[in-house]
């Protein structure tokens, strides 16, 4: 790989950094690579976690989100209960530990300031520490602008919309695809 990357997404019951995180879904990703579903799932970080737990260590849940949760897929829905489900600590010392893992300097989020900082809010809760710092984070929502300035970026189908694995394969997909617009 030329520039291995980490794709992260988490699924939440809010939108605060104290949020409740449900699902963590993470891949490896090279930005100037030109990928499948089944190279992207190679060696991906993928687990639920327990609501109940999320309570236990004080991660918040909203009105508004649990609702926004109501409208989306039933695949989405049940996603969030299929295994494994584990207890907060455990998921989030298995993420930081795949992560250390990685080669990867930076980590690409749909939003950074989402994700990555619910994730670092989520490890410093239970005296872990994120390996990633602000300056490896990059942001999945500005690649597209700068690739799309002017028109929507073309559909990449993929999955379920808001399971957090598709959704990081997706959003690796299209990393690669605005990488390649940009640069040829
Ligand atoms: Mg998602």
């Amino acid at each position: 790989m030329r520039r291995p990357a980490i794709m992260v997404d988490i699924e939440t019951l809010d939108t605060s950094v104290t949020a409740a995180i449900v699902s963590i879904a993470a891949i490896v990703f090279d930005v100037h690579g030109q990928s499948t579903r089944e190279d992207l799932l190679k060696d991906h970080f993928y687990t639920n976690i327990s609501i109940v737990s999320n309570q236990k260590f004080g991660r918040t849940m909203s009105a508004d989100t649990i609702e926004w949760w109501f409208k989306q897929s039933q695949e989405a829905q049940r996603a969030l209960y299929s295994d494994p489900i584990l207890p907060f600590n455990t998921a989030l010392i298995k993420y930081r530990q795949w992560l250390e893992a990685q080669t990867a300097d930076r980590i690409y989020a749909c939003d950074p300031d989402f994700d990555c900082n619910i994730l670092a809010h989520g490890l410093e809760s239970i005296k872990d520490r994120d390996p990633f710092q602000y300056h490896g984070r990059r942001s999945v929502r500005t690649t597209i602008e700068f690739a799309y300035p002017d028109e929507p970026m073309p559909n990449v189908e993929m999955g379920t919309a808001h399971n957090a694995l598709d959704d990081v394969v997706k959003q690796a997909l299209q990393m690669q695809h605005c990488w390649n617009k940009i640069h040829g």
